[in-house]
């Protein structure tokens, strides 16, 4: 990566009222983030960051086109829904190579990542029966100015609507190119919204894709927008006087600046943020599944995902098999790019990410962890962003690899005597996105379950990603807001109630 003025700008386009402007040809020019591939280093995109003047056009047109699609027929506007979702299916293996190309998954996990995201918009077509009202007939009876009903007087009755809010806005990773944006805007248009995307600069390219595609099924111009940039771009969206609700997803860092300024602004805001994952292994634990599991889920995705398991916490004697499990496992993976035949793990999004893994590996070293599995040791291609999987053992709290997002694949494992102390160890994290337990006792996974902090529970899986209809958020610092993203929040998210008192004299 690197950012120059006036740098090539392949692909650096925005999606406005329907058309696809150059990112070269507005705003005169500014800061451009050139992406390449992270497993090659071969340019793949980029993004200008300074796109301020898009982002008011982008506002403008969603703003204008609320007015026709929130007075359209919710059965009528699923429809391009339905036809988007086909056309995804059909497009799913050219969106997921431009996900292993610009983001460096393999190819199962882009594909598995374009899945999670169609489904998404299935959930969205079910929006005629998910915003439906609610009505409560005769809940006061009147006798003023008439009393006909018998003589009685005549019945009030009492109805909640489900109304668009006008112009939403999303923010987004790089993590999942794809299927983050499908979280936000198919529910927020389904139900009324016009909506303006910002993705990711580091991998812009599969969302605007996918926002064409949108379009090829007749989502109407201006309905769903797109505008590439940075913080000057955001700061624009989320302090707009015609926005009306933002949805991010990304770093706490970010997060708690966008939350902070967004409410401040007025706004409806859901920020779902960063995470320190901890699974607990207990000793009763299934063995082949804890290990299989506590693999996946920290080196999955490289360990760029806010549900990976990044923290073991071993109970009595389990650390003694999950490590060398963990460690034989990790050494059998095979890191090459994403689409290389039989590739179990890619390279990292960017060089800064390599380097900050690298960082990490030195940290958990100073602060006394002892070093199970070297990452920077593993057998891999020698030139991209490529960092092997790590194992900590014997971390204890307070250290950074144990505090700290690193988001790459590094394991810090913990040891603690009880359930109870393994508890309190997960619950000591700022963060609270997921939380999972490896047992064989149910009186153990209901105690887990009922005292640990998080969001997202798992039991005797590694990475509980709830499905579309299911809302997905963490606790602490890994969420800002009320309404979490997916499922019914969703539509409570992008949607305002007005109640109706009815009398009919
Ligand atoms: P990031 O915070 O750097 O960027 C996310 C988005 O915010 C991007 O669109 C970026 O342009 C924008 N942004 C960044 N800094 C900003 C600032 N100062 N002001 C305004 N906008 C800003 O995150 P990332 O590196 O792209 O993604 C990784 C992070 O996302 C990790 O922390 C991961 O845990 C988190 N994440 C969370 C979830 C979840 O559901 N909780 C899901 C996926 C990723």
């Amino acid at each position: 990566m690197s950012a120059t003025k006036h740098a090539a700008t392949q692909n650096a386009a925005h999606l406005i009222a329907g058309r696809r402007i150059d990112g070269a040809g507005g705003a005169g020019g500014g800061q451009v983030r050139t992406n390449v591939d992270p497993a090659s280093g071969a340019p793949t995109s980029a993004a200008p960051l300074e796109s301020v003047r898009e982002a008011e056009e982008a506002v403008q047109a969603a703003a204008r086109a609320f007015e026709t699609w929130s007075a359209t027929p919710v059965g009528d506007r699923v429809q391009p829904l339905f036809r988007f979702k086909a056309l995804l299916e059909q497009r799913a293996e050219e969106l997921a190579a431009i996900v292993v190309r610009e983001h460096g998954k393999t190819t199962a996990e882009a594909m598995g990542s374009v899945r999670r995201g169609i489904d998404c918009v299935e959930f969205a077509c079910g929006a005629p029966g998910l915003m439906m009202g609610r009505t409560l007939p005769q809940i006061a009876v009147s006798t003023s100015f008439c009393r006909t009903e018998d003589q009685g007087g005549v019945g009030i009755d009492s109805s909640v609507d489900r109304l668009p809010l006008g112009v939403c806005v999303g923010i987004t990773p790089f993590n999942f190119p794809v299927m983050v944006p499908l979280w936000m805007w198919p529910m927020a248009v389904a139900c009324g919204n016009t909506f303006v995307l910002k993705p990711s600069e580091k991998d812009p390219t599969a969302a605007l894709r996918v926002t064409e595609l949108a379009h090829e099924a007749g989502l109407p111009p201006g309905v769903l927008n797109l505008v590439n940039g940075g913080p000057s771009v955001v700061d624009h969206l989320i302090t707009h006087d015609r926005v009306a609700a933002v949805s991010f997803v990304g770093s706490t860092r970010a997060g708690e600046h966008i939350y902070k300024t967004s409410a401040g602004a007025g706004k409806r805001v859901q920020c779902m943020c960063g995470a320190k994952n901890h699974s607990i292994i207990m000793p009763d634990a299934n063995r082949g599944a804890a290990i299989e599991g506590v693999t996946g889920s920290a080196f999955g995705n490289t360990g760029q995902r806010c549900l990976a398991g990044s923290v073991a916490v071993c109970v009595g004697d389990a650390a003694e098999w999950l490590v060398p499990g963990v460690v034989e496992a990790a050494k059998k993976i095979r890191i090459d790019r994403g689409d290389a035949p039989g590739c179990g793990m890619g390279p990292l999004i960017d060089a800064e990410s390599k380097e900050r893994v690298l960082k990490y590996i030195e940290f958990g070293i100073e602060d006394g962890a002892t070093l199970a599995l070297d990452g920077r040791e593993a057998d891999m291609p020698g030139e991209g962003n490529f960092v092997g999987p790590t194992v900590f053992d014997h971390c204890k709290p307070g250290m950074r690899v144990v505090e700290d997002e690193i988001f790459g694949p590094a394991l810090s494992v913990m040891r603690e005597e009880t359930l109870d102390a393994a508890i309190a160890t997960v619950n000591r994290s700022k963060y609270g996105n997921m939380a999972v337990i490896f047992t064989s006792s149910g009186h153990d996974a209901r105690r887990f379950g009922a005292k640990v902090e998080a969001g997202m529970l798992g039991v005797n899986v590694g990475v509980p990603a709830p499905m579309a209809a299911f809302p997905f958020a963490g606790w602490k610092k890994s969420f800002y807001g009320d309404l979490h993203a997916n499922g019914e929040d969703g539509v409570r998210f992008y949607t305002k109630q007005r109640v109706t008192v009815t009398r009919w004299l």
